[in-house]
């Protein structure tokens, strides 16, 4: 069975665009793949934060992602701390990444370009990317095709380490991770205006009460050309009718197309549509949640099983890796 590996922020609670940009595929993936689930915490500190609050912040995704359907008999969920070999194994990785592939990522260049003062955790950022994935020897990295470029580090630092420590071998040690191109949706704001985000304030959590939903949902943007009840619209334009596709029915998307183009009702009836269809996939997982929130010990028991299977792949390719290179 091919494994696959992915990592999510532990920025706490899931938001509806990260559950129907990632999580949605990776409780499809998991019946398919030998899957790793990782909660980066170890990225998330590259930032200002205060350890309190990276606790519950950890603690909610983990709940999250349990709730959202992770299943843990099936998939190992577990924290990146939980498991030090990644950090060992960047650190050996460092050393055979050039600096300069460093400075050319993306990330890298626009955090440079505002602020003056950057932590060394920036920059080699991408080097515990490609451990947390390489040191499972992932052969697979479920991404939308946005994401693929982020990949290629992962894959250099994987022949690069193969052509100095495995040149013998046909088939290298480290596989080069291959995405796996799921078909994610991008997920924008309430605001219409960015890609949904916890940092822009834009977001629906995906454990949100009906109340505080419609409370979002109300005044959240839509085809600026309808001004009045009567002008038609664009449904394609609209952030509501991406959220109808990925919540309601396929006969209730063919209504809201329909009755937008032609006017045939206003835009607060079909927002209360969309908060019908969210309230019908959501009421379940908000379920689970309060279950398994009110069970702490059942989510250390997931994330202590997850981890253990981890750390057992883990250490096997670090015993070789430390062997090829000779390391203690
Ligand atoms: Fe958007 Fe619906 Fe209004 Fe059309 S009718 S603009 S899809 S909210």
């Amino acid at each position: 069975m091919s494994r696959i590996f992915s990592g999510i922020q532990p920025s706490g609670a899931l938001h509806i665009g990260n559950y129907l940009g990632a999580v949605e595929n990776w409780v499809e993936l998991q019946h398919k793949y030998d899957s790793f689930f990782c909660i980066v915490d170890y990225h998330a500190i590259t930032v200002p934060y205060e350890p309190a609050d990276l606790v519950a912040r950890t603690r909610d995704m983990a709940v999250s992602l349990l709730a959202a359907g992770i299943d843990p008999s099936k998939s190992s969920l577990f924290v990146q701390s939980m498991v030090p070999e990644h950090t060992e194994l960047a650190w050996i990785l460092n050393t055979v990444t050039p600096l300069g592939e460093l400075e050319r990522q993306t990330q890298f260049k626009e955090k440079t370009a505002k602020d003056e003062s950057i932590l060394a955790g920036i920059l080699n950022y991408p080097v515990l990317q490609a451990a947390d994935i390489l040191l499972y020897k992932a052969d697979l990295v479920p991404v939308g095709e946005d994401q693929v470029q982020h990949l290629e580090l992962s894959r250099e630092v994987s022949r690069r380490w193969n052509a100095k420590f495995d040149s013998n071998s046909a088939e290298g040690f480290f596989p080069e991770p291959k995405p796996l191109l799921t078909p994610t949706r991008r997920i924008m704001g309430l605001d219409g205006q960015a890609k949904m985000s916890k940092s822009l304030g834009n977001t629906i959590d995906l454990l949100e009460e009906p109340a505080q939903i419609w409370e979002k949902l109300r005044p959240a943007m839509t085809d600026p050309a309808r001004k009045r009840r009567e002008d038609p619209g664009t449904p394609e334009v609209c952030n509501i009718y991406s959220l109808h596709r990925a919540f309601s029915p396929p006969d209730l998307v063919e209504t809201v197309a329909v009755n937008c183009r032609t006017a045939g009702w206003g835009c607060i009836d079909c927002k209360k549509a969309l908060a019908q269809s969210m309230e019908n996939d959501l009421a379940p997982i908000r379920e689970r949640a309060k279950e398994i929130t009110a069970n702490p010990k059942m989510v250390a028991a997931a994330l202590d099983a997850g981890a253990g299977k981890a750390r057992g792949v883990a250490q096997a390719t670090m015993k070789e890796v430390k062997q090829k290179m000779g390391l203690a």
